[in-house]
């Protein structure tokens, strides 16, 4: 399950590339959380959360009208739409907090871009009573009022940074400098499987309940292995977490879908953000390029280490789909299964309405529906409009 060629490095990707007082945080949460995370009290304490306060195990749900309308292979969804707060954030979020909590923080920090990692951030610090300071760019804080009020409702402070662009690279720098100033009471909770070592690793080792839960459910479905499983990559926690427990079967195709706005797999080169190695959009003066994508979620210009790895290896295949191809698949998932799907999780939709009908009718597609698409309404609602 693990393609760490050693700890933290996976191929010439991951890493830590940080300043040393920076290093010496890295390497305690690394100590602490390899302590914790084969310890029967601390699982059995993160399963009891999962269940009784997240609300797994979600199914894997046939999806028959889909099925029939494509017309080639039978298509699972796994619904990650289905957890409170209403994606899979929350898995990671959920073994993070309880992390910090056995290590003696006090203060929980995190970034948030769009401010969907900031809303599960700060939902679990008002469950456990932690103090809870987010770090969103002051422009995200304008075009995101509602998560901002969602997230101070929960109990949050939330800084509106307004160095640089004031948007989601500000905000992890932010942090980034209150962690050096306060890690003795605090701990920083990271929103995907980027950043230095240990955080990509500690990411997947949460998300793979994902692919633990479907590969279980879909062996007593159909008494045997799906022949691909497709997930939406920007940082890429919900596609490393559906799938890890997939990586060693070789049998089963394991598809990234980005946006073609953001390609980071197709044209990326290796290179070094946010204090890890991984394939990185650049522009010409070699800065991180700006990206957009319709969908918030999926606008970053960097991908986990292990992605980036399982693109070189030829494990894993990444795939973009088109803004056209998103909206589509978001309407028709709506209306022939009753499922309305985040913009993310409606590329991996996308996708996998073109290859279905490629496909025969006894093979098996299990999709990750990362998150529901109530937050994305408004905004497809104008883009029809036009
Ligand atoms: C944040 C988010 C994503 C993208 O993040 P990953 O780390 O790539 O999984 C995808 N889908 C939903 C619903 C999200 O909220």
């Amino acid at each position: 399950m693990s393609t760490e060629t050693k700890q933290g490095q996976f191929g010439q990707f991951g890493g830590s590339y940080v300043p040393p007082e920076l290093q010496e945080v890295m390497d305690y949460l690394s100590e602490q959380f390899n302590k914790y995370k084969d310890d029967p009290e601390f699982n059995e304490e993160f399963r009891y959360y999962l269940r009784e306060f997240v609300g797994r195990e979600n199914p894997l749900t046939f999806a028959k009208n889909l099925t029939d309308k494509l017309g080639g292979a039978k298509i699972y969804l796994k619904r990650e739409d289905l957890n409170h707060t209403g994606a899979h954030k929350i898995n990671n979020v959920m073994g993070q907090i309880l992390l910090a909590k056995r290590m003696g923080a006090k203060r929980i920090i995190a970034e948030t871009g769009a401010g969907q990692h900031g809303v599960a951030t700060a939902t679990v610090c008002a469950m456990f009573d932690m103090d809870c300071t987010i770090y969103m760019g002051a422009e995200d804080t304008r075009r995101q009022s509602l998560n901002v009020f969602r997230m101070e409702l929960l109990g949050a402070k939330v800084v509106a940074v307004d160095k640089g662009q004031g948007r989601l690279k500000d905000a992890v720098d932010e942090a980034l400098n209150d962690l050096v100033v306060n890690y003795q009471n605090t701990f920083y909770l990271l929103g995907s499987a980027v950043g230095p070592h240990p955080f990509p690793t500690m990411v997947k080792h949460f998300q793979s309940v994902i692919s633990e839960e479907s590969k279980r459910q879909i062996l007593e479905k159909e008494g045997r292995l799906p022949d691909a499983v497709i997930a939406c990559a920007g940082g890429g926690s919900n596609a490393i977490g559906a799938f890890a427990h997939y990586i060693e079967e070789e049998g089963v195709r394991l598809i990234g879908v980005e946006p073609d706005q953001a390609p980071t797999m197709a044209e990326g080169v290796p290179a070094v953000i946010h204090g890890f190695k991984c394939l990185v959009l650049l522009d010409d003066e070699g800065n991180p390029r700006k990206t957009y994508s319709i969908a918030a979620g999926l606008d970053y210009p960097g991908i986990g280490p292990e992605h980036s790895y399982l693109q070189e290896s030829g494990r894993a295949e990444y795939v973009m789909v088109s803004n056209e191809e998103v909206l589509q698949a978001f309407q028709v998932l709506s209306r022939t299964e009753g499922i309305i799907p985040a913009l993310e999780s409606s590329h991996a939709v996308a996708h996998a309405m073109k290859i279905a009908p490629q496909m025969s009718r006894d093979q098996i597609i299990i999709i990750n529906i990362s998150g529901r698409g109530d937050k994305d309404v408004e905004q497809v609602f104008h883009m029809l409009q036009k």
